[in-house]
């Protein structure tokens, strides 16, 4: 499809040479995969291959990640934006996990341009950013380049007006480097974004730069650039020079080596326009018909259906009206069938992204929820059942654990009404969590079921726990219930024990210690914390 260029798929400037370190050698093949510029093509997908089995030999999952998304970049390119989506999520995932920034970068760079091409500019948006804020100092200036055109070019697409000044700065980055090739680039898509805005003049400006800028290198223009050119120029009503320019690309050096997918045909489409605009119905029949060949040749729906829509035009520039009406049903009719093959294009290659980090969310959420208390959110006693033998198993610091056992909680339900009683214990849980627990790691607060909670607190001494312990029950005592019980009082009986203190750090030996303590609160009088005796 022409009007954005992409990074093409080129080569090298030459062999790397004999390799210092094997690693060093992948890792310099993968910076050149990474930044290749236009202008050649060739073994790229097989060298990326090579790459990632090269990285599996040498025990690299990072380098075999980066070698996987030069490939699902280039596929994307070929049209399989689904599969390419797949695996730059799958990388995205490995790269939160290990937490590889530039990794996470690299994948987001990827899934931006799979998310654009499927038409989610928001979520290309938002990757588009964060691929250039993770980036730091050590990355290849031509790659941050690459990020941030590609920034820009989501903006452009989005007719956001600040993309001309995203492309204003990072052409002076890519001039500041002395990157031609990267120059012509940002000059087409700049030039295209703006007629696509509707910006002429400034279309004209930027595709008169571009021009200008392939001839002082010597550089050969591609059907896309000058797809761009033509339509600044008929932007600005100036079919003849649009013509003229389009007319460069007929050369068979130029419009059969088109590396955009779309072997010319798009460029054809533009050409039939001009050439009917401009009055020459006949020259523009048999453009459209080379136009009509190539996509029936290689499979290109979309643009023939808008073939239809030129030749419709091209009938009625000949007065042919009745012709006209039944070519344009015909267009109508595959329009909607191309929309709707489309949207479900779409559909699957937006289900490929996102089927695997939805699918992650969704268990880490089902888990996170079958360990989690639905009245209060603490965590519940299934958690406790895991958690508690687990950490008493890990080493041997000193851990508390504490009972904590409302009192008279039934004549709060009896007296106010069980969905009172609810909410006391909702508050009693806040309170749990807000009473700053020394510490620190590993401790936390659990509801055991009925009105009984858990404090777990490992690596505290004695002087600490009962400390805490009794901030926690005066935090009960205190807190202002009268709004809510109408004048009952709330306090919490609490009995604790520590690991130093039972034979075998089990939690049926230190929850039994904990309990019998718990019923000594009660029977002192309630309202107390009891960690000894
Ligand atoms: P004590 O000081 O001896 O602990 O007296 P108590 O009334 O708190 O003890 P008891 O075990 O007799 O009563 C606990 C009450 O807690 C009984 C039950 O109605 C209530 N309860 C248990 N689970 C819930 C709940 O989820 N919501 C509400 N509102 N009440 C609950
Ligand atoms: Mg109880
Ligand atoms: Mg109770």
């Amino acid at each position: 499809m022409t009007g954005l260029a992409v990074e093409q798929d080129a080569v090298p400037g030459g062999d790397p040479g004999p390799p210092a370190g094997a690693v060093t050698a992948l890792q310099a093949t993968l910076d050149e995969l990474e930044t290749l510029s236009r202008f050649a093509t060739g073994s790229a997908p097989e060298r990326a291959e090579a790459a990632a089995e090269a990285a599996r030999a040498l025990g690299r999952p990072d380098l075999e990640q980066r070698a996987r998304l030069v490939r699902a970049d280039l596929q994307r390119r070929r049209g399989a934006v689904a599969e390419a989506g797949r695996t730059a999520s799958e990388v995205h995932r490995w790269a939160s996990e290990t937490r590889d920034r530039y990794l996470l970068a690299r994948s987001s760079f990827v899934l931006t341009a799979v998310l654009q091409e499927v038409g989610d500019l928001a979520g290309a948006l938002e990757h588009a950013v964060s691929s250039i804020d993770l980036l730091d100092e050590t990355a290849l200036p031509a790659l941050r380049i690459d990020h941030l055109v590609r920034l820009a070019d989501v903006l452009g697409l989005a007719r956001d007006p600040a993309a001309p000044e995203r492309y204003t700065a990072v052409l002076r980055l890519a001039e500041e480097l002395g990157d031609v090739d990267r120059q012509l680039r940002i000059l087409n898509n700049r030039a295209y974004t703006d007629t696509l805005a509707g910006r002429f003049d400034d279309a004209l400006v930027y595709s008169e730069r571009l021009q200008q800028l392939a001839r002082a290198h010597g550089r050969p223009l591609d059907v896309g650039d000058l797809d761009t050119v033509a339509r600044a120029l008929m932007g600005a009503d100036r079919l003849v020079e649009a013509e003229a320019a389009l007319r460069l690309g007929l050369a068979p050096e130029v419009l059969d080596t088109s590396s955009d997918g779309d072997a010319g045909a798009d460029f054809l489409l533009t050409l039939a326009e001009v050439q009917r605009r401009r009055g020459e119905v006949d020259r523009a029949q048999d453009t459209l018909a080379e136009c009509v060949r190539r996509c029936d040749l290689h499979g290109l729906t979309s643009i023939r259906v808008r073939a239809r829509a030129e030749q419709a035009e091209l009938h009625a520039a000949r007065g042919d009206h009745r012709a006209a009406f039944e070519e344009h049903k015909r267009y109508v009719a595959e329009l909607v069938e191309l929309q709707s093959a489309q949207r479900e294009a779409r559909a699957r290659a937006l289900q490929a992204v996102y089927e695997t980090t939805e699918a992650r969310r969704q268990s880490r959420r089902w888990r996170e929820l079958s360990l989690r208390d639905p009245l209060t959110g603490l965590y519940n006693r299934r958690y406790v059942d895991e958690e508690l033998p687990r950490l008493l198993a890990d080493g041997t610091g000193r851990v508390w654990v504490a009972l904590l056992d409302l009192d008279h909680f039934k004549r709060v339900n009896d007296t106010c009404s069980h969905a009172v009683g609810d909410e006391v214990l909702r508050a009693v849980a806040t309170l749990l969590q807000e009473t700053a627990a020394p510490g620190g790691a590993g401790s936390f607060a659990a509801r055991l079921g009925g009105e009984e909670f858990l404090l777990v607190l490992p690596g505290v001494d004695a002087g600490a726990a009962a400390a805490h312990l009794e901030a926690v029950r005066r935090a009960v005592a205190a807190h202002p219930w009268d709004g809510l019980t109408h004048g009952l009082p709330v306090t919490v009986s609490v009995g604790a024990a520590s690991t130093a203190e039972v034979p075998d750090r089990t939690p049926a030996q230190l929850l039994g210690l904990a309990d019998a303590r718990l019923y000594h609160a009660k029977r002192a009088g309630r309202d107390r914390v009891v960690v000894d005796g």
